[in-house]
């Protein structure tokens, strides 16, 4: 699902983000990426998502050639994918009901529709109790709850989740990445960027380690692949 041969990505600052960067990610894997501060995880989930060219190399995602992808396709491409920030990227003014439902309206998805699968998603996250409120209202666990609502309800068949559980309590953040195990668990590809490694820790998942733009290990917590 998920191909990356030879990439290399140089900015034009000069800096060599990524070298020759090769990962396999197949359908239904749950992926951390980890790395220290400036190793190229964020340059890796740009490239990813289409948001950056590399330099060279390959990049395949669900069948796509990502270097190939014309620019006007690249919206299409996008809506493939779940996308979970570390800042949530809720829209203020709209209630959790409304961010969710938006996600399906620029889609032009039936009204009828909307109206059986926002709620659905939302008793998925917990959260169909705050389907009125408005983010400001809400926790920083149950803001991230809301953003992992919306980028579920087009049904991706991949999820990137680039830090999304940088800004909230520890304790929140095993909830949000036991949800994204259960989201997994039904066939969904997870690839979740972060730098907790007491998070990694309690999940039996898959991790590749970033460092100086080349992956440097790929393990299974707890044995080598
Ligand atoms: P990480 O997410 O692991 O912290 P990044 O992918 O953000 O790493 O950064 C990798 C390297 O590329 C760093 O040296 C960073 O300063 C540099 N970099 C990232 N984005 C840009 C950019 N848009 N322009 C120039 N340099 C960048
Ligand atoms: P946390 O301490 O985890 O950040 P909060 O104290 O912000 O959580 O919120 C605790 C609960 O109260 C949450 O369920 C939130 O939705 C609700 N809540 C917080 N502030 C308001 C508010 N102004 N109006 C309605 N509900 C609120």
């Amino acid at each position: 699902m998920i191909e990356f041969v030879n990439v290399s990505k140089v900015y034009k600052t000069g800096t060599h983000a990524l070298n020759n960067f090769n990962v396999s990610i197949d359908r239904g894997e749950f992926v951390f990426v980890v790395g220290p501060s400036g190793a190229g995880k964020s340059t890796f989930i740009k490239l990813l998502m289409s948001e950056e060219k590399p330099s060279s190399g390959e990049i395949y995602v669900n069948g796509q050639n990502l270097v190939r992808l014309k620019r006007r396709k690249i919206p299409y491409f996008r809506r493939t994918l779940g996308v979970v920030f570390q800042d949530f990227r809720l829209i203020p003014n709209m209630t959790v009901y409304d961010n969710v439902a938006f996600a399906l309206r620029v889609t032009n998805v039936p009204s009828k529709e909307i109206r059986s699968r926002v709620p659905y998603i939302l008793s998925l996250v917990g959260l169909s109790n705050k389907a009125k409120s408005l983010p400001e209202h809400l926790s920083g666990g149950e803001q991230q709850r809301v953003a992992l609502a919306r980028a579920l309800v087009n049904n991706p068949s991949l999820i990137i989740a680039d830090e999304p559980t940088g800004n909230i309590d520890p304790e929140l953040s095993f909830e949000i990445v036991d949800l994204l195990s259960e989201i997994n668990k039904c066939g969904t590809t997870i690839v979740m960027v972060t730098h907790e490694h007491d998070l990694v820790s309690e999940f039996n998942h898959r991790v590749i380690t970033i460092d100086h733009g080349t992956l440097v290990s790929d393990d299974w917590n707890g044995g080598y692949r």
